[in-house]
């Protein structure tokens, strides 16, 4: 998910290595390291914390002599942060040193597999496997070597790879995780992003899943898994260093509207094994969930929006109550909880100052806590007793997005998994969930597809001056975070209501052009919330209504309608939420507004 550099040339190579991981620490990172092919062979040096507590132990690179070397910055998704589990890994011999962007999600069985082969790890990460992989496979020819290990791995990963015995070339692959490469004279590189290598060369190859490069000085060789040569255009980057660190795209919140069918199938992927929610890491057994008489979500801002989801999926697949409190107020409520009630808290950092207080407050009495957090080995996750993983890589952007979608999807993999192993869901339900939350990723692209429409309904509001969200049930909680997300990032004054309240005193707010964003995915719904249309219609609303494909009839009440794709299953707010996502970013860019770093915000709230 972060940072990988390679290079092989005259020059020496960790300065260069640094210098290229320099330029991708946008990108988020929590250590990092390199490792050089030198006289005595490969030298791996790395360190937990920032680029310059490396670049200091190895003297800015001067430490280490030779000319070809791979360089990483890791954001963890197994095993904490620390200098162990940073890269480079080492094969249990030295002979390979492997760096690695992405998720191995079979990596418990290989790691039992190649334990029982005698391997010794050193490491918690997914990634040793793939070094000791390439010991165990390395019969003298490291593509072949490399086409064994891709054969036997699954997940999503960028590799570079050194092997001692090839002093003068390294092996690289992508799958789903990106990777480039870099064409210079007399050098070549690798890297996950252009940025790291623009100050070198403009000439790159963009690689495709699978595609195998070999690089040395002189030349890049690019293989298919058959071993099969292939020849690529190379492209010329035109775009400037800013640019670049975004991915091309102008702010990193709308490159991570973009990465969320990605970070959905990575938070998912891994955990659905033959038509089953496994959760590996997780101890909860069933007789505990059994005895759970409360489920609290206990979260802040966006992500108390995904508990308000979650109360609904929860209750519904579950049938145990749920409570969804906002983390300031639970810590100060006096709230009822004991052995039998389960804490669910939710956090992208992970270091939420509100949410780890009621963590504690949660634990003093009893309960048990079961964090679902994005940032591998903060705080919450080293306290609560279990923690499931959101795998969205390091959010930028102030305004969350891609963490909120990774959250809900913990939330239906949970859900899933406690109705399950309670068997209050039947096998028939367990496959229809299941099945919606794989294809989630299609239906988002399909979304993310139509952004044209919602810009041009930006264009037509962006300066209004009050807009209201309504929904009932799960709209309703979408509503919420939709709201949320506009008063972010354009300053514009928004509430969200029940649709079904708001004739209980807020319609006097409507007036001749209010804006108001009625969501009608809700099947059993959709008769009332065309209802609570016409209610706003007629005090003189403009109504942009978002509805599943199919319904035409509202085109007859609304003044827009964005459709969104048929599904039949509980995690519809995970497709409502994303034309919101679009509609906020478009109006503050309309607006001119710094949509990365609203004004008065700060993307990790460590205070109370
Ligand atoms: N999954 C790997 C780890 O936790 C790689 C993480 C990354 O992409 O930085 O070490």
């Amino acid at each position: 998910m972060c940072g990988i550099v390679g290079y092989v040339g005259p020059k020496q190579a960790a300065p260069v290595l640094l210098e290229g991981l320099s330029k991708l620490e946008y990108r988020g990172y929590d250590s990092a390291g390199v490792a050089v092919m030198t006289d005595e062979g490969i030298v791996v040096k790395k360190k937990k914390g920032r680029l310059s507590c490396l670049s200091e132990m190895i003297d800015g690179g001067a430490a280490i002599h030779g000319t070809m070397g791979i360089g990483h910055t890791r954001w963890a998704t197994h095993g904490e942060p620390s200098d162990t589990n940073s890269h480079p890994h080492l094969s249990n011999s030295g002979r390979f040193a492997v760096v690695h962007n992405g998720i191995i999600e079979n990596y418990l069985k290989l790691r039992e597999y190649l334990t029982k082969k005698g391997f010794e790890f050193i490491s918690e990460t997914d990634t040793e496997v793939i070094a000791h992989l390439f010991e165990y496979y390395y019969k003298g020819d490291i593509i072949e070597t490399m086409i064994k290990v891709l054969s036997k791995v699954d997940g999503s990963y960028a590799l570079g790879v050194l092997c001692a015995d090839n002093p003068d070339s390294f092996i690289a692959v992508r799958k789903e995780s990106p990777l480039i490469v870099g064409l210079g004279e007399g050098e070549n590189f690798i890297a996950s992003d252009i940025p790291a290598i623009l100050s070198h060369t403009r000439d790159v190859y963009f690689l495709d899943n699978n595609e195998i490069v070999v690089i040395n000085k002189d030349e890049v060789k690019i293989y298919n898994t058959d071993r099969e040569e292939i020849t690529k255009e190379a492209y010329k980057v035109d775009w400037d260093i800013s640019a670049a660190e975004k991915g091309g795209y102008e702010h990193f919140m709308f490159k991570e509207i973009m990465e969320q069918p990605r970070a959905i199938a990575d938070t998912v992927s891994p955990r659905i094994k033959d038509g089953k929610v496994v959760l590996d890491d997780i101890s909860l057994t069933a007789d505990y969930i059994r005895n759970i008489n409360k489920i609290y979500v206990v979260a802040c801002g966006s992500a108390y929006h995904v508990g308000v989801v979650g109360k609904y999926v929860i209750e519904d697949m579950v049938r145990i109550p749920v409570e969804v409190m906002v983390a300031s107020e639970f810590r100060y409520c006096n709230p009822i909880a004991d052995e039998k009630t389960l804490v669910v808290l939710i956090s992208q950092s992970g270091e939420t100052a509100d949410t780890i207080a009621a963590m504690r407050e949660a634990k003093r009495r009893g309960a048990r806590t079961f964090a679902i957090v994005n940032a591998v080995g903060s705080c919450i996750a080293r306290e609560a007793d279990d923690v499931l993983y959101t795998w969205a890589g390091p959010e930028i952007a102030v305004a969350t997005t891609k963490a909120y979608s990774t959250q809900l999807t913990a939330i239906y993999l949970m859900s899933i998994y406690f109705g399950q192993e309670l068997g209050t869901l039947p096998k028939e339900k367990i496959a229809k969930y299941i099945k919606a939350i794989e294809t989630l990723p299609q239906r988002i692209e399909k979304l993310l597809e139509n952004k044209g429409d919602i810009q041009y309904i930006a264009s037509k509001y962006f300066s209004a001056k009050s807009v209201f969200f309504i929904g009932r049930t799960l709209d309703y909680a979408v509503a919420l975070e939709g709201s949320l997300k506009l008063k972010e990032i354009s300053y514009i004054h928004s509430e969200a209501y029940a649709a079904g309240e708001l004739k209980h005193g807020t319609i006097a707010l409507m007036e001749e052009g209010t804006v108001v964003v009625a969501l009608c995915t809700v099947k059993e719904l959709f008769d009332k919330m065309l209802s609570n249309i016409k209610e706003v219609k007629a005090r003189g609303a403009v109504v942009i209504a978002i509805a599943e494909e199919g319904h035409k009839e509202i085109e007859e009440e609304a003044d827009h309608v964005i459709y969104v794709p048929k599904c039949d299953a509980l995690t519809m707010p995970s497709e409502v939420v994303v034309p919101l996502q679009l509609f906020s970013y478009y109006v503050s860019s309309l607006k001119g507004l710094d949509i990365d770093k609203p004004r008065n915000l700060a993307k990790s709230v460590t205070v109370e």
